[in-house]
């Protein structure tokens, strides 16, 4: 059930046409391409998601990368903030493998969907307020096609509010001041009336640092550190604990 929902939004969204500047920025990234993926047949467009559609873990990325996942379709697939998010995803025993190089290469994710708050990649990787309202239904639409989910993991700041916002369309009360975006920080709202009443309670959001190079190149973002993280998402899941071994 999850599945073909999952699949059918996935086809909305790759169809999806709402923000023409960003649609006329992800063809252009496709035209003119970088010079290490000139032969390379560009996406393009707006990216789905993808993973286990019975996953209790969501991962809320930012956007697609010019170059990336705009190029393979894939999300966080083809970049080096793919490179170091897979191989944690592999460490932690959400992926098979460490690579995600394109679509057909035998990734396959266990316990884990990935998502993004935009599906279009913004010029700078820098997306409006604005865009991300628009662009932030799909993951709600996610959300309710999947009730296994128990967590979000969060990447980066714009990720976390984005997941506030999703919480505060649930009528989830919201602590006033909002909790602050951090590495490691934890956030479990109460659950709103109507979801008391059907016995749901929203996701846990956990903070981490985003996968950028600017953050992995930097060491702002270790791999030790998303390890922690993936740990802590496996414990919250209820997945039993992976021993790492080269974190
Ligand atoms: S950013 Fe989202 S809402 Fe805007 S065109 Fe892309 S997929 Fe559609």
């Amino acid at each position: 059930m999850s599945a073909a929902r999952l699949k059918k939004l996935g086809r909305e969204i790759s169809a999806c046409q709402r923000c023409p500047e960003l649609i006329e920025w992800c063809a252009r990234a496709g035209r003119e391409k970088r010079r290490a993926h000139a032969d390379y047949n560009y996406w393009a467009g707006p990216v789905p998601g993808f993973g286990d559609p019975a996953a209790p873990l969501l991962i809320l990325g930012l956007a697609p990368g010019a170059h990336g996942a705009n190029r393979t379709g894939r999300l966080f697939t083809g970049d080096r903030s793919g490179d170091f998010l897979f191989a944690g995803l592999h460490r932690a025993g959400f992926a098979n493998q460490a690579e995600s190089l394109e679509p057909g290469d035998g990734l396959e994710l266990s316990g884990a969907w990935i998502s993004a708050a935009l599906r279009c990649a913004p010029p700078g990787n820098k997306p409006t307020r604005e865009q991300i309202n628009t662009c932030l239904p799909f993951v709600e639409r996610e959300l309710n096609a999947m009730p296994n989910v128990r967590v979000i993991l969060c990447l980066g700041g714009i990720a976390w509010n984005a997941a506030l916002k999703l919480m505060a369309e649930r009528a989830c009360p919201m602590p006033r001041p909002r909790p602050r975006f951090g590495h490691g920080v934890e956030l479990q709202l109460p659950a709103s009336a109507t979801d008391k009443g059907a016995g749901l309670a929203p996701p846990l959001l956990i903070g981490s640092y985003h996968v950028s190079q600017q953050n992995t190149f930097t060491g702002r973002m270790r791999p030790e550190m998303l390890d922690a993280v993936l740990q802590r998402c496996r414990e919250v899941c209820a997945l039993p604990p992976v021993e790492i071994t080269n974190g």
